[in-house]
């Protein structure tokens, strides 16, 4: 035991000495000599033993010196040796190293004794605060990951602004001169975001055969660069024209690939601690999966881009002020405008007041939150007028709030000729069973009456043996025209075939249908057609009876037309009720 060689400072008390050695705390004494070689060791205790790793004869006659090494503070040594000097008490914190080379951080206190006279010793009290520290380092450290994770989640799911957030991210959390997101694409790599002194740099490519962060990408493995002019990897003239010295780079991992490399980096040498790395490190699983998140998001939103613009059908989202917010390309082909002319505009700007002036009640609907679907007519800029299927579809918020609605508009010329028959243009057999379907399903849902009439022209094989298929067809086309002009909007006139008719009328009893039809046959009756003078119809009017069958409905009108032809031609019968 130093005490027991070195007895001076305790002049033979041993219950002080004693105490002295039983107590946590490390215990150095030294002479007052301050300047080399001096001071010496004149008593060290049981707990400074345990510290430090060396016996008490180790200790003995040598200084305190032997416990500094590379990592500790000179600048503080001096402070301690100019207010020891001056009588004062020291407190300090530095790295101290045992016998066996390890590093401890040390809190310690000297004071000099006696404290009123000239000083014969100092007492150094020391303390082991390395667990402390890394406990405060740690929690400095998660506190910083959490920083990061938060901003990252704040960032969102777009892509650049994420990648540019994290490049922000890295100058804050570790002072950095600056930070570059490097993503590894067609066998480079490129900064696909840069913050501080890389700024300028987004977009520059390096050979990943080439760069520091290629090898960093290759070995999947952090690299702690202390100076980029002793490091044979570092691809010196790009890593000096952004400033790059000293740095830190870690692989973007996730779900076992490698995308990329996160550098933060200074102009400085060994700007960066080990813990500076650990934190960088950690945080970039943190990064990468919020990166192949938004990576894989707008590969998802592209491919749907992709998809949404190759659809032959208007696409566009509007906003409450009935703005266009989105559209797709088949939008700017339209109207034969880039989009950013038609982002950000009114829809009545766009489409022209009249054709918005009929679709503004369904739009606003839309925003009330119905579902709308319904048939227009969509006025092209060319001035051709196109009829369309229209579907908006309201968008919630979050608290149920409408948004805005999707927009679609399909065109359905090609649907609409299909129905209609080229010679008359009034519907065919298939534009009318379309009609049928609806107008039967509304009459049943709604028990309301619904009514069919069929007429059949007169002898028209006379008429087109003696003037001619085309005057036969010429009658057919004014016929046509004479019905149509003669009912209601709401009846449907259609080609049932040949020379005959048939018209759809809902709403109506037997009665009025029977009206409807004596009326046309005495106007057809009472015309003057060109070359042909007067032709004649015969009718057959039925009303829809409960339970009937859609067939046995256009069977029993049939039935009454040919009752018609037989009574005599130009003529209305009543259909017979149901057996
Ligand atoms: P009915 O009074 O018994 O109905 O005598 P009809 O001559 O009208 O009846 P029929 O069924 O014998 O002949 C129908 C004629 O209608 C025969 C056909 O050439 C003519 N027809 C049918 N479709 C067209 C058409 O699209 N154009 C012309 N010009 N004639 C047509
Ligand atoms: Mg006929
Ligand atoms: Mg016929």
């Amino acid at each position: 035991m130093v005490g027991s060689l070195l007895s001076a400072p305790f002049a033979d008390n041993d219950l002080l000495e004693a105490s002295i050695e039983a107590i946590s705390d490390a215990v150095l004494i030294t002479d007052a000599q301050l300047d080399h070689p001096g001071p010496f060791i004149v008593y060290a205790n049981h707990a400074f033993c345990q510290l430090t790793g060396y016996t008490p004869s180790e200790l003995e006659g040598c200084t305190p010196r032997i416990l500094q090494g590379p990592e500790t503070d000179r600048e503080l040594l001096r402070t301690m040796k100019s207010q020891l000097r001056s009588a004062q008490t020291f407190n300090g914190e530095t790295v101290n190293y045992r016998k066996d080379g390890t590093a401890f951080r040390m809190q310690w206190s000297i004071r000099p004794y006696p404290s009123d006279a000239e000083p014969e010793y100092y007492i150094a009290v020391q303390r082991d605060v390395s667990s402390l520290r890394d406990l405060e380092q740690h929690r400095r450290q998660l506190q910083r990951l959490v920083d990061i994770q938060t901003q990252v989640g704040n960032a969102g799911l777009d892509l650049q602004s994420l990648r540019e957030q994290i490049a922000e991210i890295g100058l804050v959390v570790t002072g950095a001169d600056g930070a570059a997101v490097e993503e590894a694409i067609d066998g480079e790599m490129v900064y696909t975001a840069a913050a501080g002194g890389a700024e300028s740099s987004v977009g520059m490519r390096l050979p990943i055969a080439g760069s520091l962060s290629g090898a960093c990408y290759r070995a999947r493995e952090p690299i702690h660069c202390r100076d980029t002019h002793i490091e044979p990897r570092v691809a010196r003239e790009a890593a000096d024209r952004v400033g790059f010295r000293s740095g830190l780079l870690v692989p973007l991992i996730y779900a076992d690939e490698c995308f990329g490399v996160f550098k933060v980096y200074a102009g400085r040498i060994d700007a960066f601690s080990a813990s500076d790395m650990e934190v960088l490190s950690m945080a970039s699983q943190v990064l990468a999966s919020s990166l192949a998140n938004a990576r894989r998001f707008k590969g998802e939103r592209d491919r749907r881009r992709l998809l949404v613009d190759s659809l032959p059908i208007l696409i566009a989202f509007i906003d409450p002020q009935l703005r266009y917010r989105e559209i797709n390309a088949t939008y700017t082909r339209w109207y034969d405008l880039p989009a950013d002319q038609i982002i950000g505009r009114p829809v009545a700007d766009i489409m022209g007041e009249a054709a918005f002036a009929n679709i503004e009640p369904y739009m606003l609907a839309a925003l009330s939150g119905q579902h709308v679907a319904f048939e227009s007519l969509f006025p092209h800029p060319s001035g051709r007028i196109i009829p369309v299927a229209v579907d908006y579809t309201p968008l919630r918020g979050n608290q149920g709030e409408v948004q805005g609605f999707y927009a679609m508009v399909r065109d359905v010329s090609d649907r609409k000729r299909a129905e209609r028959d080229p010679l008359t243009d009034t519907l065919n057999r298939r534009g009318f069973d379309d009609q049928l379907e609806l107008a039967f399903a509304t009459a049943r849902r709604y028990e309301r009456p619904l009514a069919l009439i069929f007429l059949d022209l007169d002898h028209f094989k006379s008429i087109n043996d003696r003037y001619g298929h085309t005057v036969g067809d010429d009658v057919l086309c004014a016929v046509a025209r004479d019905l149509c002009a003669a009912v209601r909007d709401s009846d449907i006139v259609s080609r049932w075939g040949g020379e005959e008719f048939v018209i759809l009328a809902p709403e109506t009893p037997l009665i009025e249908a029977e009206q409807l039809a004596n009326r046309l046959c005495r106007m057809l009756a009472e015309q003057h057609y060109s070359f042909v003078g007067q032709v004649t119809a015969s009718f057959g009017v039925a009303e829809l009876t409960p339970k009937e069958s859609k067939s046995d409905f256009i069977r029993r009108a049939d039935q009454a037309l040919y009752a018609a032809k037989t009574a005599g031609r130009n003529r209305v019968e009543r259909a017979r009720g149901p057996e």
